[in-house]
């Protein structure tokens, strides 16, 4: 089926397009620049920025794929969870292209499509398999017995989400938002075992995880530093926070894999773009006899793709399109994949 995705959970104005688990089109109007100075995303900026953006980059996806509104078989949307309003925008979206179009309407959970986004360049997902999900808003281990099945929750951050650390640290260290991939770039110059910081949860018995408490400490060790008059090097904190978030992620998601017998790791959230995360991962995979599925970091980033991409799999299942009563759910729970 030709699917239409649309992804406005946050301030991606996303829209993909798919044929099955073959890509036309992933176009990504962002807001980012407008929430930059206030060191966060705004949400009435985001809504009002999908609003204006949505015509605009839905044409231009579909000049990209080459098609035409009235060849798109189904429309497939992220109902939650994320910003409210800002999810309205795309929920609306969805409904009226759904009922100009008189196709079926899909609404998918954001977090289950950026599991299934790795379909795209890495094939149908092996069933089962464990999911490492890392993103700005959520940090968790899933088992997934197949996509379009509701998952089960294994282990989730207790405190702050990986992404969120990675954006708070960034902050301390003067770097801009969102921090991560400005902590990945600095730590490459860095070494990852300057500064010993803590590991929180590792090897408590559970698939849980907490960063809050290796966010506090690389303050506090900032601060000490510059309190006594020495200098910081950027590159060596940014590396050795790095290290610490990577170590607990990858360790955590090989024992799930060990527990539940399961020989498949996918990474997937903003977070997998992560350089070293990606590179440490595939060591202790290589190491344990798991094969190792990440997407490009492109595709692990909010975009319209990941929600086609489900929407594609719901269709293929077989499963009933959703009501046009869908409401957008900002707390839509990581286990429902489809409402
Ligand atoms: P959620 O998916 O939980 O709703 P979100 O949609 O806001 O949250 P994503 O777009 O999936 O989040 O991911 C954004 C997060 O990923 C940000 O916290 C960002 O700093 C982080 N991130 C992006 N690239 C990298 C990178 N190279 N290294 C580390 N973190 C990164
Ligand atoms: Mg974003
Ligand atoms: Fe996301």
């Amino acid at each position: 089926p030709l699917v239409l995705g649309i992804e406005t959970s946050c301030d991606e104005t996303g829209i993909g397009i798919v044929r099955g688990h073959t890509l036309l089109a992933n176009t990504i109007a962002s807001s980012m620049e407008e929430h930059a100075r206030f060191g966060g995303v705004v949400p009435e900026v985001a809504s009002r920025a999908h609003l204006e953006a949505m015509t605009p980059t839905i044409e231009s996806a579909l000049a990209t794929a080459g098609v035409k509104l009235t060849d798109i078989d189904a429309i497939a949307v992220t109902a939650g969870p994320g910003l409210a309003g800002a999810l309205l925008v795309g929920v609306a979206a969805a409904k009226a292209y759904s009922l100009g179009l008189g196709v079926p309407l899909y609404g998918v959970n954001h977090l289950a499509a950026h599991v299934a986004v790795d379909q795209l360049e890495h094939g149908p997902l092996p069933k089962p398999c464990i999911a490492l999900l890392v993103s700005g808003g959520h940090s968790s281990l899933l088992l997934v017995p197949d996509v379009s099945e509701d998952v089960i929750s294994l282990g989730s951050t207790v405190d702050d989400a990986a992404g969120e650390a990675f954006d708070k640290v960034a902050r301390v260290l003067g770097l801009p938002f969102p921090g991560g991939p400005h902590i990945d770039k600095a730590a490459v110059q860095g070494s990852g075992t300057a500064v010993a910081f803590p590991r929180g949860k590792i090897d408590d018995g559970t698939f849980d995880f907490s960063f809050s408490g290796l966010k506090t400490a690389v303050a506090r060790w900032v601060e000490a530093r510059e309190a006594s008059g020495q200098s910081i090097h950027v590159p060596d904190v940014a590396a050795s926070f790095q290290e610490a978030v990577v170590d607990v992620l990858t360790r955590k998601a090989l024992q799930a894999c060990k527990k539940y017998g399961v020989h498949d790791l996918l990474i997937g959230g903003g977070v997998a773009a992560n350089s070293r995360l990606r590179a440490l991962a595939q060591e202790r995979c290589d190491k344990a006899g798991v094969r190792l599925r990440v997407p490009r970091p492109g595709l692990c980033t909010d975009n319209g793709a990941m929600v086609a991409t489900l929407g594609s799999d719901l269709v293929a299942a077989g499963i009933a399109p959703s009501s046009l009563e869908i409401p957008a759910d900002s707390s839509l729970p990581i286990t429902t994949v489809h409402v």
